[in-house]
């Protein structure tokens, strides 16, 4: 595969902390990254989103509607496609992404919530080297811990997005430099009023995805969460 992707999926990043994001939206202002804004799935939960986001299809189709209930998802979806095409899927995520996916290809999985997203993105760095995935997953957790500890308006959840826009943007030219791969970055839901997301309000709906796709063609804008694997497919060139 020569169009290789990585995906920062920023977990519980709603479209109002984009403020905090002065690199990527900077970059996004000089014509260096797409940008869409997305509506999340509902219920805005990051089991049911995460399926969405690589399946395709909404909750009510693919069935998975709560973090309580972590069965594989039984649907196609785009991590197994790629690998059933010849492509190598690395994973860093939150453990749920393993009862969702299973083994897909080189993983490393953390536990709690609170797990450092400076470690998410260094071990991100060491999978790159040793395995040069064709797709890679980072999914860091301390946007999402910050809204659930202290609320979607209170300065430690923006703190966290901000400290987020500067990991994001140096794995970015890391990325660029050793892969000449694309970059998405989105979430999976926002945050809500109150400490906790589910619904299907504006702070919770409203996301936004950006997008390098370093010198290929922009693929047809996502407007909803489950048009995102085909963006990712297009932009691999995977067909279905
Ligand atoms: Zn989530």
């Amino acid at each position: 595969m020569n169009n290789k992707l990585a995906l920062v999926l920023v977990d519980g990043m709603a479209a109002y902390s984009e403020p905090a994001l002065v690199q990527l939206f900077a970059a996004f202002k000089d014509g260096r990254l797409l940008r869409y804004p997305v509506n999340a799935a509902v219920p805005t939960l990051s089991y049911p989103n995460y399926a969405t986001i690589i399946s395709g299809e909404d909750p009510d189709l693919h069935g998975l509607k709560d973090n309580a209930d972590r069965r594989r998802l039984k649907e196609s979806h785009v991590m197994r496609g790629i690998v059933q095409q010849g492509g190598v899927v690395g994973t860093v995520a939150f453990s749920w992404w393993k009862d969702l996916v299973g083994e897909v290809g080189p993983g490393r999985f953390y536990e709690a919530e609170d797990t450092p997203d400076e470690w998410v993105f260094q071990q991100a760095e060491e999978l790159v080297v040793q395995h040069n995935p064709d797709f890679l997953l980072i999914h860091p957790m301390g946007v999402d811990w910050a809204g659930h500890c202290f609320g979607g308006s209170s300065p430690n959840y923006l703190l966290a997005v901000g400290a987020m826009d500067a990991l994001i943007n140096n794995f970015w030219l890391w990325w660029r430099e050793h892969t000449g791969g694309m970059l998405m970055v989105g979430a999976d839901h926002g945050m809500g009023p109150g400490h906790m997301h589910d619904g299907n309000g504006p702070l919770e709906r409203q996301i936004v995805y950006y997008l390098d796709v370093n010198g290929r063609s922009a693929p047809q804008a996502p407007i909803n969460q489950r048009d995102i694997r085909r963006v990712i497919e297009t932009l691999m060139g995977l067909g279905d």
